[in-house]
């Protein structure tokens, strides 16, 4: 069959493959440890659930504002005053299938053929094929471990052109970890309102941050920039609602007006009674954000150390989000080879840094039992040794 050209310009999402295939292992009775999934390992809060099981018994069964339930997008804008000192209004936000159709949505209203978009990577996979689905140019800028994987203002001035249109900014990082510390913002920031492009603000994992890392919200900066800025998150990382597909953008009034529109012809609105839920997740008791930063600031400890007990492997220690990224140019396999062969030989799930831009990486998700991770490090310690 012959299919739309835009087909063949973008790659399946390899995390998403992997994850599945680990998942397939384990339902044929395979005893595999993984650490492809980028979704945490709890289930939803009991409220948040209860509070979608009250909206599903009252009814809220129906179409709803293909925006949002009124009552989330001003939860949402609320949150983002609070939280992130963000002064929008419920105009301003718009509900999505996840933060991953909120960044579609965005480029989808924002971006065209000849619009380029900077994307330091090492980046979340679904940005640059995003950008080329709704015609546009992804401009790779490449950051290294001596930097934190972060880019500087320096790299982000050099790559910037006439086409620029916006900068995607992803902190804390899938897949690195890595948190830009407030001055990393504030000078990524000063580029952005002097070179007049528009930046987005990926804050999905803002929730979870380690070492007493701080998260600044980039349109916190200034007003200048405050205008130039668009923020997309979701309920997935930090509440753990991965299934429940709600996200959202925050952003200018006529930016999201587009956004509904083609939300309108495409999806319309988000589950209703899941939006219920996210209201619960944001106006209920936020310890059980805290409870599970707690486990997961536990367990990357305890990888951590394992990782450097492992010759060979080197690791930049993250201070956000659930992954470790970590160097495995020593062994000299490229990532797809290297994560091939520990699947099948040790039954051991990990992601290839060639995904995010990094082949000489390898990404494991700490969102795993402490028991996966003590198993699954051993079983990793014995597949480095057998190739040295
Ligand atoms: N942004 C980043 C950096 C992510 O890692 C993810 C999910 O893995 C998303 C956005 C999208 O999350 P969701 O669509 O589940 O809300």
């Amino acid at each position: 069959m012959k299919l739309a050209a835009r087909v063949g310009q973008i790659t399946p999402s390899l995390t998403l493959a992997i994850d599945a295939k680990a998942k397939a292992m384990k339902r044929d009775g395979i005893d595999v440890c993984s650490f492809s999934a980028g979704e945490p390992d709890f289930d939803t809060p009991d409220h948040i659930k209860r509070a979608a099981e009250v909206a599903l018994q009252q009814g809220k069964t129906r179409y709803g504002p293909a925006a949002g339930e009124p009552l989330l997008r001003a939860a949402i804008a609320h949150k983002l005053q609070t939280d992130n000192h963000l002064s929008y209004k419920a105009e301003n936000i718009i509900v999505t299938n996840g933060g991953k159709h909120s960044l579609y949505n965005l480029m989808m209203a924002l971006i065209g053929a000849g619009d380029e978009v900077i994307i330091p990577a090492p980046f979340w996979v679904s940005y640059p094929e995003m950008v080329k689905l709704a015609g546009g140019t992804p401009v790779i800028v490449q950051t290294t471990a001596d930097s934190q994987y972060k880019i500087t203002p320096a790299q982000l001035e050099q790559a910037i052109t006439p086409q620029t249109r916006l900068l995607v900014l992803n902190s804390p990082s899938n897949p690195t970890g890595m948190v830009y510390t407030p001055d990393e913002v504030r000078a990524i920031a000063q580029v952005v309102v002097e070179k007049e492009i528009l930046v987005v603000s990926d804050e999905i994992y803002e929730k979870l941050l380690y070492d007493g890392a701080e998260h600044l919200s980039i349109g916190a900066v200034s007003r200048d920039v405050f205008d130039r800025t668009i923020i997309s998150s979701g309920f997935a990382k930090a509440y753990s609602m991965t299934g429940w597909r709600v996200g959202y953008l925050a952003a200018p009034v006529e930016l999201i007006q587009a956004t509904a529109t083609i939300q309108g012809h495409s999806t319309s609105n988000v589950c209703t009674f899941a939006q219920y839920g996210a209201i619960a997740a944001l106006e209920g008791s936020q310890d059980c954000v805290e409870q599970m930063r707690l486990s997961f600031a536990e367990r990357r400890s305890a990888i951590m150390e394992l990782i450097h007990a492992i010759p060979g492997l080197t690791c930049v220690k993250p201070n956000g989000a659930f992954y470790v990224f970590v160097n495995i140019s020593k062994l000299g396999l490229s990532s797809l080879e290297f994560c091939d062969a520990l699947l099948s030989e040790q039954n051991v799930a990990a992601i290839p840094g060639v995904a995010f831009a990094a082949d000489d990486h390898i990404r494991l998700s700490y969102a795993t039992s402490m028991t996966t991770i003590e198993r699954g490090l051993e079983r990793l310690t014995s597949f480095v040794k057998s190739r040295f």
